[in-house]
C-alpha cells in the first residue's frame, strides 16, 4: 500500500548548528531552546517549531567528555613534562578547569545535537516518518461522528 508523502526541501546544517550552539531555536534563531538546566522546549517560545522530537539522549555528554579530554589532558600532559608539580598543584589547577569547561559546553553541545537533528529531519523532525512518536501531536477531529 502506497502512501503519500511530501518531499521536504534540504535545511541549512550549518546555519541550524550555530543557531543551537548559541542556544537559539534551529528554525527561526529567536527562541530559546533551553528552560532549565538542559531541558529542551516543546516548542519554540518565539515561531513554535516543534522541539520535542529531539533524541539527543547520551550524545550530547559523550562529546563534552571528547572535547573536554582532548583539551585538558595535553595540557596536564605539558605541565607535567616542563614543570612536575606536586599532585596538589595537579588538583588545584585541573578540577576547576575540568568543571567550567564542562559546564559551560554543556548548552552548546546539546543545542548543536538538537540542531543538526533537526537540520537532518532526523526522528520526529521528519513529518513523514513520525509514526513511532512517542509525542505525538494531538489530534484535532475534523468531521463529527453522526450516531
Ligand atoms: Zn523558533
Amino acid at each position: 500500500m502506497m502512501t503519500d508523502q511530501i518531499i521536504y526541501g534540504p535545511r541549512d546544517q550549518w546555519l541550524a548548528i550555530r543557531r543551537g550552539l548559541g542556544g537559539a531555536c534551529p528554525a527561526c534563531g529567536e527562541g530559546r531552546m533551553f528552560h532549565g538546566l538542559l531541558k529542551v522546549n516543546d516548542h519554540c517560545p518565539s515561531c513554535g517549531e516543534a522541539l520535542h522530537h529531539h533524541r539527543a539522549d547520551d550524545f550530547p555528554a559523550y562529546l563534552n567528555i571528547v572535547l573536554v579530554g582532548h583539551i585538558v589532558v595535553p595540557l596536564v600532559l605539558a605541565v607535567e613534562m616542563a614543570f612536575a608539580p606536586a599532585y596538589w598543584v595537579h588538583a588545584v589547577i585541573w578540577l576547576p578547569l575540568l568543571l567550567i569547561l564542562a559546564f559551560s559546553l554543556m548548552h552548546p553541545i546539546k543545542g548543536a545535537v538538537v540542531a543538526w537533528q533537526w537540520a537532518m529531519r532526523m526522528h520526529g523532525f521528519d513529518p513523514n516518518g513520525s509514526i513511532d512518536d512517542p509525542h505525538p501531536l494531538p489530534v484535532t477531529p475534523t468531521t463529527k461522528c453522526a450516531n
